[in-house]
């Protein structure tokens, strides 16, 4: 869940010396992949073409992928430090492109957002004249609330006029209104965020932060446009506790709680994709069986819409499957996994860590595949009794790194 992204950071602070070709080969491929990225957007919108290699053919270069040259000789901090600032410079133009040309897509991974343009939301977080303030409930407090600024939040009361709320960082805070959550059956996680999580990185640069919220977003529009009730732990670029993310769907009481994110680093290849569904192993025994049957219909739809695109060379390890994982004390290894109670599953789509996948994430035909499939195993879920793929019978055991306890808080109105 980790890759490139930290290694290029932690070898950026180092003060001089001890660089391996490797990190010299690290900055090579994602300027190479940043390259290819830039010549897409050259011809795609028609400018600068001159500089693509070979020029433009049907909107896309015609040489294809921009390739590193083979380092040869000692590194030294001088050839880093040319490679980090090109990395650099590469990245500003990435998205003046991304904010010039309102690529949707894109403009949601530009770290800061575009100037004078409004961050693409799903719909349902645009219903903001929806909002109601405790005066004007009839009953009890919703169950969770999202924000005047799109924050998602559970409600644990109101006090005084105001409705008392847990923060993204878990804080105790009060908002004068917000648009309730009510009749939530599905809670969709967008894993990772904000500036102490990124997660996993692609050699393109795409941020499984940013990727996970991207998807998450098509996910949510998708399960509205077929009437489905939904919310989201995490509505943009900020970050929110493992803890915070868990306590909210239990609060909403959701019939199922989706954790999206995309995996790395693996060398091995497959012919078919990786994706890995992890479902509860150590909770209430409904829950259980209810998380195992949800994960084995994502796993299905997922693994057999993502075969439909071709040229794909997958990353895959041996036991990919729906996995139940566990530490070696025994318990649910994730965060996501082990602490809700309602029944819960974290979806590994594929290796962004892998040149080939992440290209393929990094387009707008995949985010729509993926959600379709996403909300397709849901909607079965919620409606029938049926099986998807079953679990593997040996639990993997695994101690993943503990996930990131930094946390900004964030305006919440
Ligand atoms: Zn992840």
């Amino acid at each position: 869940m980790l890759a490139l992204g930290a290694s290029v950071v932690s070898a950026q602070s180092a003060s001089s010396g001890g660089f391996t070709r490797e990190d010299i080969q690290l900055r090579d491929d994602l300027i190479a992949a940043q390259e290819t990225l830039l010549n897409v957007y050259r011809c795609q919108f028609g400018l600068d073409i001159e500089v693509v290699p070979g020029g433009c053919t049907g909107g896309f270069p015609a040489q294809g992928f921009s390739r590193p040259a083979e380092f040869k000789g000692i590194p030294t901090s001088e050839d880093i430090a040319v490679r980090d600032r090109l990395v650099a410079a590469q990245e500003t133009l990435l998205n003046t492109f991304r904010c010039r040309f309102d690529f949707e897509i894109y403009a949601r991974i530009t770290p800061d957002g575009c100037p004078g343009q409004a961050q693409s939301e799903p719909s349902l977080l645009l219903a903001l004249d929806g909002l109601v303030r405790p005066e004007d409930l009839e009953g009890d407090p919703p169950p969770g609330l999202i924000t005047p600024s799109g924050v998602s939040v559970a409600v644990l009361g109101v006090n005084e006029g105001r409705f008392v709320v847990t923060t993204p960082c878990g804080s105790i805070s009060t908002v004068s209104s917000g648009l309730p959550l009510q009749g939530v059956r599905v809670v969709i996680d967008p894993g990772h965020g904000g500036a102490y999580d990124v997660g996993a990185v692609g050699p393109n640069g795409l941020a499984e932060r940013d990727l996970n919220l991207t998807l998450s977003y098509a996910v949510l529009n998708e399960l509205s446009s077929r009437g489905i009730p939904a919310a989201s732990t995490r509505n943009g670029h900020y970050g929110s506790l493992l803890s915070v993310r868990a306590a909210f769907a239990d609060a909403l009481g959701a019939e199922a709680l989706v954790s999206i994110h995309h995996n790395g680093p693996t060398y091995r290849t497959g012919n078919q994709p990786g994706t890995e569904v992890y479902v509860q192993s150590v909770s209430a025994q409904q829950a259980r069986a209810d998380s195992a049957r949800l994960g084995g219909l994502l796993h299905r739809e997922i693994t057999s819409a993502l075969s439909g695109f071709d040229n794909v060379a997958w990353s895959r390890v041996a036991d990919a499957g729906v996995l139940r994982v566990l530490s070696t004390r025994g318990r649910d290894a994730y965060g996501m996994i082990r602490r809700p109670t309602v029944p819960a599953v974290l979806v590994e789509y594929g290796y962004l860590s892998n040149r080939s996948e992440a290209a393929l994430f990094a387009t707008d035909e995949y985010i729509r595949v993926a959600a379709k499939a996403t909300v397709n195993a849901i909607e079965v879920y919620l409606n029938t009794d049926r099986l998807g793929t079953e679990p593997t019978q040996r639990p993997r055991v695994f101690n993943p790194a503990r996930a990131p306890s930094r946390c900004n808080e964030v305006v919440l109105e």
